[in-house]
């Protein structure tokens, strides 16, 4: 199984990805944890993609695809990926690489902007500084609207997308991923 969540902040998609990846037995693939990660390290490559995550705009194309490929290549040939792709050319270009695609399916996390904002502030005691300034997450709402709305409406094209209510309890939305998807294969 090769699957994609796609949702705004907050929408739940390290939650869900992570009982997903549970439930197959796949590697769960998270990019921001993977920008994070360099960002920890603190070497050139790190320094550079803070300042993207500091003021919550999406990092270069290639340089995420880079890091995403690599862990890709590392998990085999089943994995649950979550927050790649963000944009339409992320998405273009990540599934001209691999031959039968990026996914089997894509699941979207659907979360009105208010709800999101709400668990954003909640959740900032967890401590991502990307969480505790409001502008940052406004940009980042706005930027997923304006980015990643259209990575939704090429997988529904694609006949892959699977949609779910993530205002429910993370419980029900996995049970909801698991029946959209059961009912797709
Ligand atoms: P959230 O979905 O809550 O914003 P993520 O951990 O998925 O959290 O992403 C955190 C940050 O990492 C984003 O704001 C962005 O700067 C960067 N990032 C993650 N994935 C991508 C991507 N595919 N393309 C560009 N930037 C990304």
């Amino acid at each position: 199984m090769r699957l994609l969540l796609l949702g705004a902040p907050g929408a739940g998609k390290g939650t869900q990805a992570a009982a997903l990846a549970e439930r197959f037995g796949v590697p769960h693939i998270s990019s921001g944890e993977l920008l994070r990660r360099h960002v920890a390290v603190g070497r050139k490559l790190g320094r550079k993609v803070a300042a993207y995550l500091e003021r919550g705009e999406l990092a270069p194309d290639a340089l995420v695809s880079a890091v995403v490929e690599e862990a890709l290549a590392r998990a085999g040939p089943g994995y649950v990926l979550e927050g790649f792709p963000r944009t339409l050319s992320q998405a273009r270009a990540a599934d001209a690489r691999h031959v039968d695609g990026l996914a089997d399916a894509a699941v979207f996390l659907e979360l009105p902007d208010d709800v999101a904002r709400q668990r954003i502030a909640q959740r900032t005691a967890a401590g991502r500084s990307d969480d505790r300034d409001r502008e940052v997450v406004e940009r980042r709402l706005r930027t997923f609207h304006a980015e990643t709305d259209p990575v939704v409406d090429y997988y529904r094209d694609r006949g892959l997308l699977v949609t779910v209510d993530a205002t429910q309890p993370p419980d029900v939305v996995t049970t909801a991923i698991l029946a959209a998807l059961a009912g797709t294969s």
